[in-house]
């Protein structure tokens, strides 16, 4: 049975990028060698590691001043690496989610944090707006995608200060104003490749200004010195972000992702709008995530949720179970899942709602 994909991450990658993965396990750029057990210093890996920078700075746009690093750790990394190497004395964050959440706690160790506003109270069912940015922070840290909560900030703000952004969910699903930003890190697992990388793009000019030692591997400049190649990258995770970058770009790059998820997204948040067993958990609409779609079933249905996973499950649709934190559904309509899954899902709601409408 075909599989309808909708894990939050990691999560469904492209068939180009699964195919193309496994034929370089096999036989890496015509060595005869498998891609695991090669250098990463000989003259194919370092083409792989070449041109996935150049196609993150060509897909984005990225200006001049700019680098591009394929680093290990995870995101979660990222939450001690950028105060680390940015934050001199205040940073403001803003606490959308638990990973913004988990954000702060680590810059805490490094200064003072300002937490301009926070939908905590209201369990993270809207993205802020309104807050207030002081004109002395070192940086704001915005997490633009919450994955685990389904609300989205689609636009890159305006604000007195460097901007900071985790963009592990949604980094490829819309052009970004790359200029506005010291740094925009990215797991891979979620919209680009396997786990066990993180796509850093990173403003040189931020560096250097904080006056605390930074071990060496913590340092961005270590890793931007060396070409992302100061120890052994994650090989075979850059080699298949390379090739989702490679799909991207034939498909008409991030212009066109950005219309396919639009189009993903309404489908199905049409369909919970129509539905009276189905509700949104996103209460304010301009929040709501072209990513991750999280919603519930109606007190009246409630104790049906179970069921509803099943009847999914049967239909070949995997993943859709929510968050604990959240509950319910979640359906992640990252870029490489195809229309014709939301639409599965669609039908399969709409079937389900039949047989048990009261
Ligand atoms: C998944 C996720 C993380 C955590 O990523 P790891 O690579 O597991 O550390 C952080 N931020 C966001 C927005 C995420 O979706």
């Amino acid at each position: 049975m075909k599989k309808h994909n909708f894990y939050a991450g990691p999560s469904i990658l492209s068939e180009y990028t699964i195919r193309h993965t496994a034929e370089a396990v096999e036989n890496f750029a015509e060595t005869g060698l498998s891609i695991l057990e090669v250098s990463h210093r000989s003259k194919e890996f370092v083409a792989v590691m070449d041109e996935a920078q150049a196609l993150v700075k060509e897909l984005l746009e990225v200006p001049e001043g700019y680098s591009v690093l394929f680093l290990g750790g995870g995101a979660s990394l990222q939450f001690c690496m950028a105060p680390f190497n940015l934050l001199r004395k205040k940073a403001g964050y803003l606490d959308t989610g638990t990973w913004a959440a988990n954000a702060i706690k680590e810059a805490r160790l490094f200064g003072d944090v300002e937490v301009l506003a926070s939908s905590k109270e209201a369990n993270y069912t809207f993205y802020p707006k309104g807050y207030v940015v002081p004109d002395d922070l070192d940086y704001l840290h915005i997490t633009t995608n919450n994955t685990i909560y389904g609300t989205e900030l689609r636009e890159d703000p305006d604000v007195p200060c460097p901007l900071v952004a985790d963009m592990s969910s949604d980094i490829f699903s819309r052009p970004i104003d790359v200029a506005k930003y010291d740094l925009i890190y990215a797991g891979a697992q979620k919209n680009l490749g396997p786990a066990g990388v993180t796509l850093v793009i990173v403003k040189d000019s931020a560096l250097g200004k904080v006056d605390r030692p930074i071990p060496t591997m913590l340092d961005y400049r270590t890793h931007i010195k060396k070409g992302s190649m100061f120890n052994t990258p994650p090989v075979l995770p850059v080699y298949s972000v390379l090739m989702t970058l490679r799909y991207y770009k034939e498909l008409g790059g991030v212009r066109e992702m950005e219309r396919r998820d639009i189009e993903k997204a309404r489908l199905l948040y049409n369909a919970i709008d129509e539905s009276k067993m189905f509700v949104g958990t996103v209460t304010d609409p301009a929040s709501r995530s072209i990513m991750n779609v999280t919603f519930v079933m109606t007190p009246e249905y409630k104790d049906l949720e179970g069921e509803f996973v099943s009847f999914c499950s049967a239909r070949g649709i995997v993943g859709i179970k929510g968050h604990r934190s959240v509950g319910g559904f979640r359906a992640s309509l990252y870029n490489a899942l195809p229309k014709e899954s939301v639409e599965v899902l669609v039908e399969a709601m709409k079937d389900f709602e039949k047989e048990h409408a009261k």
